[in-house]
Order: structure tokens, then sequence, then C-alpha cells
């Protein structure tokens, strides 16, 4: 074949022939539950804190910014010991434009060609993409069917597939399921046995949001170098405009993510908008507790409606089943309420709102499906 000269070929990698961006639709309606925020937004007193931090940064926008933001890590370690009582060394923290870059990061330094990453679905759908973008095989072990993670399971898909990293969503999207600690020590012990080496990550993107009683695999992190706990700025904190995700684990683990990362990859904006929203924690948190109890007596409400819906420890609830979920989708959406259409057929996932934007997606969900009041929970 002769090349075109007028003409030449972009030489794509195969495996992304044809394929377009993923993400969740974006579309302009009145109440969006679809991508699980945050639905209240940062207070006078953040806003003011924040832009006085961007215009300071910005003073000394000619220089690139600390490559290792030590101040920014510092920051985070003191928060994670408030929030989860577990105390880490700045030297422990890593941070990232949000934390798909903190995965893309884990699977350049522990992923590539010839090695495997495996994760349970059903799970949170970009894992596949970070994986397929470092050139890591892909493996989707699975869950069982109330969405739980049977340890022997786990265990037996890491000795069989001998990946170099297990990813595990606790709690999990979009079923908001989380993992009991015996469940990630099987895992730990698995990825231990791997020849060669094996981390596991364990994303607690919506950790803030677990309910009492459910632990963190924070708690984990002494004795268990292999083991990364993921977390972010985008769900309970608000701040997802803002692009930040950290991760916590072993000083080793945390020296490899520093090798594969860009240089000056977190830009001296986004950290002064880091730290100046970590300095208000307790407050854009505030809402974190009325969220939980909203979705609880969400979960209740499907439930007497007589739908399945997932224990959910995150701000989002997964419910069903309907023979056609992207009618009852399209039902909500002529509404005005954007959810996600995601997850095993027949389910919906709907993020937690405001009183009001629940109570506009509980009106429309009643119109579309007809639902009744059964006054008997369905157990499930
Ligand atoms: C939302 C979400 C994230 C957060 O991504 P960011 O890049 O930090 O905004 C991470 N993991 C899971 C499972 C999520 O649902």
């Amino acid at each position: 074949m002769t090349a075109d000269l007028a003409r030449p070929a972009l030489p794509l990698r195969p495996e992304l022939a044809g394929l377009e961006p993923y993400g969740a639709p974006q579309l302009d309606v009145p109440v969006l539950l679809n991508v699980n925020e945050n639905p209240y937004a940062p207070s006078d007193a953040v806003v003011e804190d924040v832009a006085r931090a961007v215009a300071d940064a910005t003073r000394t926008l000619n220089r690139y910014p600390d490559r290792d933001f030590a101040a920014l890590r510092q920051d985070l370690a003191d928060y994670l010991a408030v929030e989860s009582g577990v105390r880490v060394a700045p030297e422990q923290v890593w941070a990232a434009n949000g934390s798909n870059e903190i995965m893309l990061h884990v699977l350049q330094a522990f992923g590539g060609p010839g090695r495997t990453a495996l994760s349970f679905s059903p799970t949170y759908s970009m894992y596949p993409e970070y994986a397929r973008d470092t050139s890591t095989a892909w493996i989707e072990g699975r869950r069982e069917e109330d969405f739980s993670l049977d340890p022997d399971a786990a265990r037996a898909a890491i000795a069989q597939h001998a990946p170099s990293v297990v990813l595990l969503a606790s709690p999990n999207n979009p079923t908001g399921t989380a993992l009991p600690t015996d469940t990630v020590l099987a895992v730990l012990d698995a990825a231990a046995r791997v020849p060669g080496g094996c981390v596991v990550v364990v994303d607690e993107a919506y950790g803030e949001f677990r309910r009492r009683g459910t632990p963190s695999a924070l708690e984990l992190l002494d004795g268990h170098p292999h083991l990364a706990v993921s977390r972010t700025m985008s769900k309970a904190f608000g701040l997802a405009g803002a692009r930040v995700g950290y991760l916590t684990a072993s000083t080793a683990f945390v020296d490899a993510l520093r090798v594969v990362r860009l240089p000056y990859h977190l830009s001296a904006v986004t950290q002064a908008v880091a730290r100046a929203a970590l300095r208000h924690a307790p407050e854009l948190m505030a809402q974190v507790g009325s969220l939980r109890d909203e979705r609880d007596a969400l979960v209740g409400w499907l439930r007497e409606r007589g739908l399945r819906v997932a224990d959910s420890d995150a701000n989002f609830v997964l419910f069903g089943t309907f023979d056609d979920r992207r009618a009852v989708w399209q039902g909500l959406l002529d509404r005005g309420v954007l959810i996600r259409e995601v997850g095993p057929q027949g389910w919906l996932r709907v993020s937690v709102g405001t009183p009001q934007e629940t109570a506009a997606f509980k009106d429309a969900l009643t119109q579309v499906v007809g639902l009744a009041a059964t006054g008997n929970e369905e157990d499930r």
C-alpha cells in the first residue's frame, strides 16, 4: 500500500479504533442527580477564602509550582487524621487532578504491557479505561447477587490471574456497597501471595458517606505496604470542579507514583484552592450528615414502594429493577430530573440531592412508574 501524502494516516493504537470518549451525558435540566455531586455549592465564606488564595497564587504564576506540594500533603494528612482517626505522614500522601489521575498514576507505575489489573463488577466503569490507556490487561471478576464480594471468590480470582493491581471501590459505584474489613484483608493476603507482587487500591471516593460502624481501609495501612486508599475532594467535599483527588499508602508506594507523574502536574492554582478548601473542611462537610439521612430515607421510600434497592454507604442509591430502564430514565428526564442509567440490566442510579431535588425525583418517579406505597418494606 502506498502512502497518500496529501492525507497521511493517523497511527491510532488499534485498541482505540472507533471508540468514543466516555462520560455521563451533561444535559441542562433543573434537577441533576446523575454524577453523585454534592448538591450544596460552597458558602460565601469558602468562596472568599478560595478567591483570596487564588489571587495570592496568581502573583507567582510566572514560576512553576511546588512539584511535590509538601504543604498540601501535610494538610491532607491532617484532614484524614480528623476524618478517620488514622494519622499518616505527609510522605504517605499523594495528590493529583482528581482521583482518576491518581488511578492512572497507579497503573502507570504498577500496571503496563504484560501486566493485569483486576476488579469485580459491577463496579466503576472508568477502571477498564484506565487499564486500556496504560496498556494493562483488564480482568473483571464478579460480585455476588447482592453486590457483596465473596472473600473466597476474590482470593481464587487473584490466585488465578496473578494481577499486579487490584482495584476495589468501597463504597462501590454504582451499587453503594461497602466492603467489610475481613474481605479487604482476604484480598490483601491473596495479593501478597502473587509472585512478583500485587498492589491493592481501595477507592474510597465516597468514604465520608459510610454508615456508622462501616470501617475505612485507612485503618489497614499499617503493616500492608501494598495497600493504597484513594479519596477525592469531588464528592463529600463538594469540590468536583476543582479536580483534586488523593491517595494514602506506604512511602515506597507513593515514591513509585512520584516517578510517573508529569512534572508540575498539580498547578499552583489547584494547590491553593485545595488548601483553602481544607481550611473549611468542617463547614464544607456540614451537609454530609444530612445527605446520609436523606439517603437512608430515600432507600426506605423506594423499598416501601416495592422496589429493589441496594444497601448504600454512598451519596447515591441503586434501585430497580425495570424491564425497560431506558424508558424510566427518559420519563424522569422529560420531567426535568436527570439520573444515571448504569449498572446491571434493569437498575438505575440516583444521587442524593437537596430535599427539594429528592422530592422532585420522587414525584417524577411516581408519575413515570405509577408507584404506590405497599406498606410492607421488601427486605433487600
Ligand atoms: C466519582 C468517583 C471518583 C472521583 O473521581 P474524581 O476524579 O476524583 O472526581 C473516583 N472513584 C469512584 C468510584 C467514583 O465514583
